[in-house]
């Protein structure tokens, strides 16, 4: 049997895993990646990539590529609630083309503060970009149309079987590290005996219980949409429910739609493509899935030791808020470069367990978050009065109306929760004497405090500060007179990569207050101060994990 070995191996590639691949290389560190399935998703389920992975995309060198596989340059991202496509618009949020969104990061005017706006593109052309830019990585071998079967962890390494769908061959991996990004219904959390806490399948009248995910291409072009071009058309209507997106921004739609039950025979999806419309449609049906919305579930334990959970193999939420892959990425960017530490020697004994501390309590959070958009958007009833001409009507869908564009608004203008991710608990950041800003889901406060992403800030020459963040730690030293010379040294010596960069104080002091801000790896800050620290052996030690 083919025996391969690896320093880490990812079981699953959805957009979590491979980011985690690409990551890992950027770091340095080789590694294998399987996944059950031959090819990248086909259906389109995330659309909505967040500003914090689009950062994070543009540290990895893809996130040009990404914006320009979303919808078209000035397509708007308008989100409108409607009784039905022919019918009445009942409120709408205006949001901005990809263009806009851009020009509106760059002056400052938008509500996101950072270099990469939020984007809007299907996790089918996303994960498409993330495994052409793997299978073109020298230090990740991409093994698509292979399941993970079983796995056994010992002292010093991970050995696992492998086995290609196709042709039954089996391969024996031996890898330092696994890492299950195997989804919600991940082997590698069972296998470790790990169990999801939290809710399932809470039933609601919209994004709750049985749905349809309908993929589908229009023959014609969508003039019969009698309402102006938005990204999302949420339909609202006394006997129907459904969220219906456009995946290309020309003839490619998803219908979500709340549905009795998922039984795939008593499903005609021409008929729920036709009801949110409000007339007969005919439709090339590309993909038909059954799915369950309503969870609200994290596991128990992120992983130990030798096998970590990233994605929804760790959480798994309603997709309100798109909070389910975006949380998955950001996984997988602070899991990347501990392991990194430990594969290259200079990760202490700790590091790994700080994955968790990290980051699940953000991933309590944001199931939150996304729980409570859910319960907005899908815990009413609406009554038949609202698609009647009379007067009755009219007020129906005038207050319906009110609270719709109000509910747009706190889902889909999300900086605090966005940007606004900071790790408080943290065994390996080092705390100063402030306090914390309120948790705030609209409103982010740029901060250089110990735990918070960096913040952003435009730079002369066009580039922002993320781009001098390094795939190491980071030195920002804002006085060129300070000697680091033997800081430097210290972390060499034992392996810890820092990066210094010397930053202009006007630039950026309205952020970075202290002479000296570490940023890790992983964008957040660790450490910042008028002075380096006393003890340099003991805190390399400290933010090391050891
Ligand atoms: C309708 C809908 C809309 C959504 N919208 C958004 C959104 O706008 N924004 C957002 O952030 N999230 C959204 N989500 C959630 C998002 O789709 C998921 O959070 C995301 O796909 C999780 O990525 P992942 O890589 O963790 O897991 P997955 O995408 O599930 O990928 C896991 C991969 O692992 C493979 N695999 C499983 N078992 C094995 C094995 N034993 N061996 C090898 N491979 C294996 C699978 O084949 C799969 O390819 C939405 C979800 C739905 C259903």
């Amino acid at each position: 049997m083919l025996e391969v070995k690896t320093k880490v191996l990812i079981s699953g590639g959805g957009p979590v895993g491979l980011t985690l691949a690409l990551e890992l290389s950027r770091q340095g560190v080789e590694c294998l990646i399987v996944n059950e399935q031959e090819t990248t998703s086909i259906h389109p389920k995330a659309n909505a990539i967040n500003a914090r992975s689009m950062e994070h995309f543009r540290r990895l060198g893809v996130s040009s590529e990404i914006r320009e596989a979303g919808l078209p340059e000035n397509y708007p991202t308008d989100v409108a609630y409607v009784t039905r496509l022919t019918g009445y618009e009942l409120a709408r949020l205006s949001m901005p083309s990809r263009v806009s969104a851009l020009e509106e990061s760059k002056d400052g005017t938008g509500p996101y503060d950072c270099a990469e706006p939020p984007h809007r593109c299907s996790q089918i052309y996303l994960e498409s970009i993330l495994h052409k830019s793997a299978l073109r990585n020298r230090l990740i071998n991409v093994l698509f149309g292979y399941r993970l079967e079983s796995f056994k962890e010992l002292e010093n390494e991970v050995i696992a079987n492998v086995v290609h769908i196709s042709t039954g061959e089996c391969r024996i991996i031996k890898a330092d590290y696994l890492v299950g990004a195997d989804g919600g219904r991940s082997m590698v959390r069972r296998e470790l005996g790990i169990r999801y806490e939290g809710e399932a399948g809470i039933e609601r009248q919209m994004m709750g219980g049985s749905m349809m995910a309908t993929y589908f291409r229009l023959s014609r072009d969508p003039s019969w949409l009698e309402i102006s071009p938005a990204w999302q058309y949420w339909i609202v209507s006394s006997d129907f429910r459904a969220l219906l997106m456009t995946v290309n921004g020309k003839d490619e739609f998803v219908l979500l739609s709340r549905v009795e039950n998922s039984n795939r025979e008593s499903i005609d999806d021409l008929e729920l493509i036709s009801r949110a419309a409000g007339c007969s449609i005919n439709a090339e049906i590309i993909l038909s899935q059954s799915w369950t919305a309503g969870h609200a579930l994290i596991a128990e334990s992120y992983g130990r030791r030798r096998v970590w959970l990233v994605g929804d193999s760790a959480h798994l939420f309603t997709p309100t808020g798109g909070l389910g892959m975006n949380t998955g990425i950001d996984d997988a960017i602070n899991l990347a470069w501990k392991l990194s530490a430990m594969v290259n020697g200079w990760g202490g004994q700790n590091l790994l367990s700080s994955y968790e501390e990290d980051r699940r309590p953000i991933g309590l959070r944001n199931l939150a978050f996304a729980k409570s958009f859910a319960e907005s958007i899908g815990s009413f009833d609406v009554s038949s009065n609202i698609e009647n001409m009379k007067p009755e009507g009219h007020e129906e869908r005038r207050v319906l109306g009110k609270f719709l564009a109000d509910h747009g608004k706190r889902e889909f203008i999300i900086p605090g929760i966005v940007l606004g991710v900071r790790y408080e608990n943290s065994e390996i950041i080092c705390p100063d004497e402030t306090l914390p800003f309120k948790d705030d889901p609209y409103d982010y406060v740029p901060t250089s405090r110990p735990g918070s992403r960096a913040p952003h800030v435009w730079l002369s020459g066009g580039l922002a500060l993320c781009d001098y963040l390094g795939p190491g730690f980071t030195l920002i030293r804002l006085n060129q007179y300070k000697d680091v010379d033997d800081f430097l040294a210290a972390a060499s010596e034992i392996g810890v990569p820092i990066t210094l960069v010397d930053l202009e104080y006007d630039e950026i002091c309205e952020f970075y207050e202290r002479e000296f801000t570490l940023v890790g790896p992983d964008g957040h800050v660790t450490w910042r101060g008028d002075v380096l620290p006393q003890n340099t052996n003991n805190f390399l030690d400290r933010i090391r994990g050891m």
